[in-house]
């Protein structure tokens, strides 16, 4: 039977790029997005007419008991979510750190790190032999800006990854021995819609001189990093952070 991927954000950006890519491997797709239905019904509406099994769920990740939901319903389609894809996540309005409102900084951390937690916890239930599932594989997308800070850009945004990254660390070394693998992609300055959110949808051209390959990365590119990770080909592969990001 083919495998199932949650991707939540996957109706845009480096979500609906690997939503594409995942349906050429065979897979069966549960897409959420969060406010930008229109989008969200024209690109499944792609994915169908080529075939794909998809469905579409309205999810916004900072809610818990939304994502459980969210998880059951996948569940009852699917029998279990064999990957999940914890990709959406926002950026905010470049600036000094000391400037930051406590609403813009308590969204920033409930959509990037809470809402991969509570993915997170309901993949685990689905997929770990503990609880009776067949394992499964759990991938975050991080940035590299947790290695880079972002100074003056979004210092609250970088922070947000590194606890990804952290996550991503610990929950691998948790469920390792239950046949779960974690593991996240930093992406560097990649081309998306995400830049309008910090003020500048030509951030990524204007950066391109201080990324070593000198060009920001296409989605496609961090959505076969994702895909690699997903596979059997990663079988030994936990707790592993892929840079995807020029060299950056
Ligand atoms: P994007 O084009 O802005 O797409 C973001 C996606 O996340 C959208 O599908 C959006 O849904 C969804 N989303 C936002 N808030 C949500 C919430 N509260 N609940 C559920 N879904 C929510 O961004 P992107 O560039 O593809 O980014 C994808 C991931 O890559 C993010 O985690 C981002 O931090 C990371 N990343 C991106 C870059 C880059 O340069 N693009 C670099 C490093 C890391 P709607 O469409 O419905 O709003």
């Amino acid at each position: 039977m083919a495998r199932a991927m949650l991707i939540t954000g996957g109706t845009r950006g480096i979500g609906a790029s690997l939503s594409r890519l995942a349906v050429e491997q065979g897979y069966q797709l549960c897409l959420t997005y969060r406010s930008n239905k229109d989008e969200a019904l024209r690109h499944v509406d792609q994915l169908r007419n080529s075939g794909a099994v998809v469905k579409l769920i309205q999810l916004d990740v900072r809610d818990k008991e939304a994502v459980e939901q969210a998880f059951k319903a996948a569940g009852d389609q699917f029998g279990q979510i064999d990957v999940l894809v914890n990709n959406a996540g926002i950026v905010a309005p470049s600036g000094r750190m000391d400037t930051f409102s406590a609403s813009r900084i308590e969204n920033i951390f409930a959509t990037n790190v809470f809402g991969s937690i509570y993915c997170s916890q309901c993949a685990v239930k689905q997929m770990s032999s503990r609880y009776g599932g067949k394992g499964g594989v759990i991938v975050n997308v991080s940035s590299i800006a947790s290695k880079l800070g972002s100074p003056g850009e979004y210092v609250d945004y970088a922070a947000s990854k590194g606890a990804v990254d952290s996550l991503t660390i610990g929950l691998a070394k948790e469920v390792a021995d239950e046949n779960i693998r974690v593991n996240a992609v930093r992406p560097g300055i990649i081309y998306t819609d995400i830049h309008r959110d910090s003020g500048d949808i030509n951030r990524p051209d204007k950066l391109s001189h201080a990324i070593p390959m000198k060009r920001p990365g296409q989605p496609e590119e961090v959505a076969r990093s994702i895909l690699w990770l997903a596979s059997d080909d990663a079988s030994y592969v936990t707790g592993a952070i892929l840079d995807v990001s020029g060299g950056r």
